[in-house]
């Protein structure tokens, strides 16, 4: 018998503990902080609080896409079901590189958080597929999307678990993906399925003010912080890291308010101009190439100076975790709004209130997004078209309502806008569960 089949040499039948990437950033670990820390204030048994730490469904599918040039690639696609206690699971559609399931946990689960906060009767989920979708053509993107839907099966639906866009999708997107539902549903109730997805395009049954709707939320907090500051906006500046949907507009609606955007950055690196940029024009640049790389009315700048340029306002609007010590060490602004899902991590939080830069937190600050979308359901459902003015009109009342409600909150518990924020959600969802019980 040689040494290597020795029993010593034998390998142990435990399985090893996988070793912790320390550079990996646990954003769904970050969420639960939040939670426990909320939950400190609002009043929730810890059986409820056990249910919300977890995710409800977690789905994971593989599926074949036809590419391009003949070959087919075999992707992975997740739903994170969170809640489902207040309404349909609702939620984003991720195509992005970074897509993992702990992520997506997280994210699901402040779409619980935002719904219940908001007092929309829906619950939380995420969902995206594994991949750099601008390495893909539109008929890629189009067979994949419709192959995810397929795969998805009926793991969604009008009634049960309705998507949106987040990042790198659209509506576009969308309606791909509510196309190829309705055509795998009954024949006569194919039209009453429309409502499987919500931000679709307007022609296609979208509502308007959607697209916009998650920077107009954001919009409409910081006018409210502005006058809770006595703080005059016009004539004032602001940075904004992401030129997709939320930042686009979010520049775009603070120019209608007297802010300049004098930075702006995005997956292709940063650009300044102290003059301010022409949002308008800038968004037409990223419509005709992509990014915001070679846009000539500005100056190429790194990360890091961007983080440090002078302005009133942040608005960050790409991804989670982009804001740690020492972005929070370096900005030089009075407030950040989260347009992004977690782009201010904890120690980054920690210094920024400690040096006196207020946080509007995601929870509230981005929940324009699923409010009208919520909106739009209920048009699909009802048959209606709501004119943008009365959408409007609907999302400020919501907006200012809510965002309230987290700052007189905040300063009655002597708690951070986040913690408040988790905390108003978290005793919404305990009277329920308290109401309904747990079944059986
Ligand atoms: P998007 O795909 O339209 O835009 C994302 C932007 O981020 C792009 O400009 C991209 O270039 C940029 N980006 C990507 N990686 C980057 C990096 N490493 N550094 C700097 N910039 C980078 O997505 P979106 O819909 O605008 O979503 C942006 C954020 O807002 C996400 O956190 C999303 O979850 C959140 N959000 C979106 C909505 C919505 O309605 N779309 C609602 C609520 C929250």
């Amino acid at each position: 018998m040689s040494n290597s089949e020795s029993p010593s040499s034998r390998p142990s039948l435990i399985p090893l503990k996988p070793v912790p990437d320390p550079d990996r950033y646990d954003f769904f670990k970050v969420i639960q902080g939040y939670l426990d820390q909320a939950a400190k204030v609002a009043d929730v048994p810890d059986h409820v609080l056990d249910i919300l730490s977890e995710a409800k469904n977690e789905i994971i599918v593989h599926f074949p896409v036809l590419m391009d040039s003949g070959e087919h690639r075999l992707l992975k696609g997740y739903r994170i079901q969170h809640n489902n206690l207040l309404g349909p699971f609702k939620g984003g559609i991720r195509y992005h590189e970074s897509v993992g399931l702990d992520d997506l946990k997280a994210l699901a689960s402040m779409m619980t958080w935002k719904c219940s906060l908001l007092g929309i009767p829906f619950g939380g989920a995420k969902g995206g597929i594994k991949v750099n979708p601008r390495n893909l053509s539109e008929n890629e993107l189009r067979r994949m999307t419709r192959r995810f839907t397929h795969a998805l099966g009926s793991n969604i639906g009008p009634q049960y678990d309705i998507p949106a866009p987040d990042v790198g999708t659209n509506g576009q997107t969308m309606v791909w993906l509510m196309d190829t539902y309705m055509n795998t549903v009954g024949h006569h109730s194919k039209n009453a399925q429309r409502r499987v997805v919500t931000g679709k395009t307007v022609a296609s049954g979208g509502s308007l003010g959607r697209e916009k709707a998650t920077s107009q939320g954001v919009v409409h907090c910081i006018v409210e912080w502005a006058k809770e500051n006595r703080f005059d906006l016009e004539g004032k500046t602001a940075i904004v890291q992401g030129f997709g949907n939320v930042g686009s507009h979010a520049s775009l609606l603070l120019a209608k308010l007297g802010v300049a955007t004098v930075a702006v950055g995005d997956h292709s690196g940063y650009l300044c101009n102290p003059e301010g940029f022409s949002p308008h024009k800038l968004v037409e640049h990223v419509r005709t190439h992509g990014s915001i790389e070679g846009y000539p009315h500005g100056t190429t700048c790194s990360r890091e100076q961007f983080f440090g340029i002078k302005a009133d306002i942040f608005v960050p609007a790409a991804l989670e975790n982009q804001v740690g010590e020492a972005e929070a060490q370096a900005l030089d602004v009075k407030l950040v709004a989260e347009g992004a899902n977690g782009p201010v991590n904890p120690d980054g939080e920690r210094i920024l209130l400690e040096r006196g830069i207020s946080v509007i937190p995601d929870v509230i600050a981005n929940s324009g997004g699923v409010t009208v979308s919520y909106y739009e359901w209920v048009q699909n459902g009802r048959s209606e078209r709501w004119d943008l003015a009365k959408v409007d009109e609907k999302l400020e009342k919501d907006m200012v309502h809510a965002y309230r409600r987290v700052m007189f909150y905040s300063r009655e518990k002597n708690v951070n806008p986040r913690v408040a924020a988790y905390a108003l959600a978290l005793d919404n969802l305990a009277q329920v569960y308290k109401e309904r019980g747990i079944f059986p």
